[in-house]
């Protein structure tokens, strides 16, 4: 059971002490609040000036669902490593990944936003964001009374792809994620990153919101430390009760004691 994470600041202090810690952090939900339209979630500029200056002192990853072409320009910042698509694409300074997924993953995703796009066409509250790697279906707006005609056609269009094991479906805040199988995740992208300069050696510290942010709790399990942001939870190892308390988080991290070699020391 995952314990509230300002109420043990001096064990996370106790754990980190002596090494060089690196940041993962996911965007919407974690270091924006969630909005009704995604185009609606902006980078507070406090918390900009917070990723700044952590940016500074920590390897940090932003790492979300959006397209790397969506997430670079809504954070906005040069030196940091983003990981799109959640994971399928990497960018930072040093290294450079995108996932192949193959013409058949990619025509599958094709297949299923048209087909969506057909079923769902004028109904008001859906928006199906064709991403390049894998696609967002979002209905935060929409009507609860259109969800389970909205849900029934969902489930009609996906069940072939599913059933081929071709994509997964991962629930997220009011949309439904569907990406190709390919055995890649979050978890598998920040496994790569830590393995790749700056990163390397480093003792991970992992912030979501998501039911995608799970896949990377379970790879840091033991090596890091992993905090859900909404409250109570099972998996992680730490919470937070909601997003704005994620700023006094990372404010913390921002006026830690660091040795000359960028080690966590005690005061
Ligand atoms: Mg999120």
């Amino acid at each position: 059971m995952a314990k509230y994470l300002l109420k043990d600041l001096e064990e996370i202090q106790k754990t980190v002490n002596g090494r060089k810690v690196s940041l993962f952090l996911d965007y919407d939900g974690t270091i924006t609040p969630m909005v009704g339209r995604p185009e609606d979630a902006r980078l507070s500029s406090a918390m900009k000036e917070v990723l700044k200056g952590l940016a500074r002192l920590y390897p940090l990853t932003i790492i979300s669902s959006r397209a790397l072409r969506d997430l670079k320009p809504v954070v906005g910042l040069p030196s940091i490593v983003y990981a799109g698509n959640q994971g399928l694409e990497v960018r930072g300074e040093q290294f450079t990944m995108t996932f192949d997924i193959g013409r058949d993953k990619k025509e599958e995703l094709e297949g299923i936003a048209a087909a969506l796009k057909g079923l769902l066409h004028g109904l008001r509250g859906v928006a199906i964001e064709d991403k390049g790697l894998t696609l967002s279906v979002h209905y935060r707006p929409l009507d609860t009374k259109d969800f389970p005609f909205f849900a029934e056609k969902f489930d009609e269009v996906l069940a072939g792809p599913l059933s081929r094991s071709t994509v997964k479906v991962i629930r997220s805040k009011k949309a439904f994620d569907v990406r190709p199988d390919v055995g890649w995740d979050k978890g598998r992208a920040v496994e790569w990153i830590l393995g790749r300069p700056g990163f390397s050696g480093t003792f991970p510290i992992y912030l979501g919101d998501d039911e995608s942010d799970r896949e990377a709790f379970r790879v840091l399990k033991g090596k890091g430390c992993s905090v859900f942001v909404g409250g109570a939870d099972e998996e992680a190892d730490y919470y937070l009760m909601a997003q704005d308390e994620v700023k006094t988080f990372l404010g913390w991290l921002l006026h830690r004691p660091f040795s000359a070699e960028g080690l966590f020391s005690t005061p």
